[in-house]
């Protein structure tokens, strides 16, 4: 006999593990974005983080060159770019690593998921967090354990607040082992110090943590605060992820990389990392990683462009940070990536008159009545209530009505131009040309203006 529910099921079903599963939400308000262009609307696009810089020509003529190598790659990578990528972190990290300990894919997103799938324990994730973290580590079966953090110092990790996350998630009987940290951050733009990073690792040697450090932005530090590897103190328990996306500003080429601890335990793990590569996406693509280990390499054009960029962040970034805090909203200075994190709280209860009660209702309002793009805090493990929003500053160096030509022509107008800008800050000295910046400011100035005065 058979149930109701049973006969009135169809040939295809989400099994059940999988039905809460939603698309990426980054990726998702892109396609907003791209709908209400289409549609005629002037948005100003702060919900997407890309890297928007123009391929390098040192990268494209690699990529050319290896065009021809049709082959699967080895699944750990090709030796001379796991190679370069051990000596690149060994020589901008100060670390010793060696290519057995490095393994590439397409793009660090698998590779993160790869990690928190054979590495044993539950995740201890500071809240705010990047969007993937918390769903890849539900899909690989993991407890998500938040360690809070505060707007009023920068989102800071501390031992204090990382015993107090671990002893929560031990009472509530979980097995925290795991500890994804990732700076600058994605969200807030936030670095920690040097002696934070210690104090932390310190810290989880003691309580026998892995530390997993996303460290994706380093290279676009803005210049003012140096970044700080996990890896320096704690070689043994630290592993680091990183890729071409943002700093050669190819998230499209798909090209990640992990660094695991040498010995015996970063052996196994490399072990069980390959076994799950070789059985879902086999190599990165064999040109691109061709391609990769002319980047890696040491490169005084590449490092000029790299620095440039991550100097032209700074500006953008800093320089809409400054508005924010003209207006009186609380954010953290950035410090590295293309983010800035303001938080809206002062004005709850007129936010609240207007029926905006969660980051989710105020960033949809921003998109529906100012056409303003931007992701809520709640995207990025926030309560629904904390009024706070991420703001991607990548897509404010070029016009969106540009062709590609002209559009890569003033991307490397404004990269010649970044030397003349102040490590130290970035967003002084003479403002470079920037319509797109200068819209955003505007519309969050009438935004915030509208507001009222905050409480
Ligand atoms: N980690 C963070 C914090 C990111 O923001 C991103 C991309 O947006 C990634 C990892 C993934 O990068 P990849 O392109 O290497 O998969």
């Amino acid at each position: 006999m058979t149930t109701s529910a049973q006969t009135h099921q169809g040939p295809l079903q989400v099994a059940p593990h999988s039905q809460a599963l939603t698309t990426s939400a980054t990726l998702a308000m892109n396609e907003t974005v791209a709908a209400k262009r289409a549609a005629g609307h002037t948005v100003i696009h702060l919900g997407f983080g890309e890297a928007p810089f123009p391929l390098h020509p040192l990268l494209k003529t690699a990529l050319d060159e290896a065009a021809t190598h049709t082959s699967y790659a080895p699944v750990q990578g090709i030796a001379p770019l796991r190679r370069a990528i051990a000596d690149y972190l060994s020589r901008t990290r100060s670390l010793s690593l060696s290519a057995e300990g490095v393994i590439v894919a397409p793009g660090s997103k698998p590779l993160l998921y790869a990690l928190l799938q054979v590495l044993d324990g539950d995740l201890l994730l500071p809240v705010p967090s990047w969007v993937s973290y918390a769903p890849q580590a539900h899909m690989a079966g993991k407890q998500v354990l938040p360690v809070d953090t505060s707007p009023e110092d920068h989102h800071r990790l501390t031992p204090d607040t990382l015993a107090d996350a671990f002893s929560r998630a031990k009472q509530a009987g979980a097995n925290p082992r795991l500890l994804l940290v990732n700076m600058p951050s994605n969200p807030t733009g936030s670095m920690l110090d040097r002696a934070d990073v210690e104090a932390m690792t310190t810290w989880a040697r003691e309580q026998g943590i892995t530390i997993i450090s996303d460290e994706i932005y380093a290279e676009l530090a803005h210049g003012w605060h140096p970044h700080t590897s996990p890896a320096i103190f704690y070689p043994e328990g630290a592993i680091i992820t990183g890729g071409l996306s943002k700093a050669f500003s190819a998230g499209g080429w798909r090209l990640g990389y992990a660094a695991l601890p040498a010995g015996a335990a970063g052996r196994q793990v490399m072990a069980a990392v390959r076994a799950v590569a070789s059985d879902i996406w086999s190599s990165a693509t064999t040109p691109v990683q061709e391609a990769a280990a002319v980047a890696y390499s040491p490169n005084a054009e590449l490092e000029q462009y790299v620095q440039r960029s991550a100097r032209l962040h700074g500006h953008v970034t800093g320089r809409l940070y400054a508005t924010l805090v003209s207006l009186g909203v609380r954010c953290p200075r950035p410090a590295g990536a293309f983010y800035l994190y303001p938080d809206f709280a002062p004005w709850r209860s007129a936010l609240a008159a207007r029926g905006i009660h969660t980051s989710a209702d105020l960033a949809r309002t921003l998109l529906e009545e100012w056409d303003i793009a931007t992701l809520p805090g709640s995207e990025f493990c926030e309560q629904p209530e904390a009024l706070r929003l991420r703001l991607a500053t990548s897509l404010l160096h070029a016009e969106d009505h540009l062709s590609s030509q002209e559009r890569a022509a003033t991307l490397w107008g404004l990269l010649e131009q970044a030397d003349t800008l102040p490590a130290e800050h970035p967003a002084a000295g003479t403002p470079l040309k920037l319509p797109m910046l200068e819209q955003a400011q505007v519309r969050l100035s009438e935004f915030v203006a509208s507001l009222g005065e905050p409480r």
